[in-house]
């Protein structure tokens, strides 16, 4: 592709599915060149389409990470939006249960992949007039329920490692945002519960949750705001999820 030199560049991560693939196509709708990424590659190149370009991506790879932000350097020289968004649950089992291989699986992904991305694009975020991180929370970041701990305990560490980098990189026209929802219906609960269609179901049962979109949105409105104008947080629910773990639901 053809970078275009005044067009901001976007990259998205965990843009085959869910927020990230609605974000992708929010931004791109907005003039920004896309650069999204994910494993599933061929869903990620259905979403972006024209808007720029797909790639493959292993946010627990650092050779994966290398690879895609080297093709990056090359074709924009220049990051000014980053969205670590990639992120799961797996399983949800109390402490006394709790699986190695699912909090790995977590951990890996939503800490120390939103770690490695951002460590890899920071030279070209640095490079922009203007950078933004936007980082994918969730109320599981300052909130806690049964069952969730090694998901809740990764949130908590995506605040914060947020809130961390806002201090690293004071001074430096780079913005910090992180967008928390609360319920999302995505593939999120289908890969939580291992592809069990029926337990998935059940989290949206008898309530409206949010849709992709609803998050994307509050992306476009952090990025688009004037330059000195930082959105730390922005914290989104249906309205009938009061906590993470108390939900009106209608029968
Ligand atoms: P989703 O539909 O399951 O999407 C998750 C995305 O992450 C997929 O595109 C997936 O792509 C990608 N991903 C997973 N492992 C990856 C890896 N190793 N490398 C690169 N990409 C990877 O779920 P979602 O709801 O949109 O979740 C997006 C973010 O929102 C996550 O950080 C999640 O924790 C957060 N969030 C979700 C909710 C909710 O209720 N849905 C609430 C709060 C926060 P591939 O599998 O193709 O790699």
């Amino acid at each position: 592709m053809v970078a275009n030199r005044t067009r901001p560049v976007a990259v998205v991560t965990g843009a085959s599915s869910g927020i990230g693939a609605a974000t992708a196509a929010a931004l791109g709708r907005r003039g920004y060149q896309i650069v999204a990424g994910a494993r599933r590659i061929q869903r990620v190149q259905r979403v972006v389409g024209d808007l720029g370009l797909a790639l493959p991506l292993d946010v627990t790879d650092q050779k994966s990470v290398d690879a895609f932000v080297g093709h990056v350097s090359k074709t924009f020289g220049r990051v000014d939006v980053l969205v670590n968004n990639a992120g799961l649950a797996s399983g949800l089992m109390p402490v006394a249960e709790a699986r190695d291989d699912d909090w790995i699986a977590m951990w890996e992904v939503n800490v120390l992949g939103l770690m490695r991305m951002t460590r890899a694009c920071l030279p070209l975020l640095r490079k922009a007039k203007h950078g933004h991180i936007v980082n994918l929370g969730s109320i599981a970041g300052f909130e806690v329920y049964k069952g969730g701990a090694g998901y809740t305990a990764s949130k908590h560490a995506v605040r914060a490692i947020s809130r961390t980098l806002r201090l690293e990189l004071n001074g430096e026209p780079i913005r910090i945002t992180e967008v928390a929802p609360g319920m999302v219906e995505t593939e999120f609960s289908l890969v939580r519960f291992r592809g069990d269609r029926k337990a998935a179901k059940a989290v949206y049962q008898g309530v409206k949750p949010l849709v992709a979109e609803d998050i994307a949105d509050c992306i476009v409105f952090a990025v688009t705001r004037p330059a000195h104008v930082d959105i730390d947080e922005i914290v989104i629910r249906p309205i009938a999820q009061a906590a993470s773990f108390l939900v009106a639901r209608k029968t």
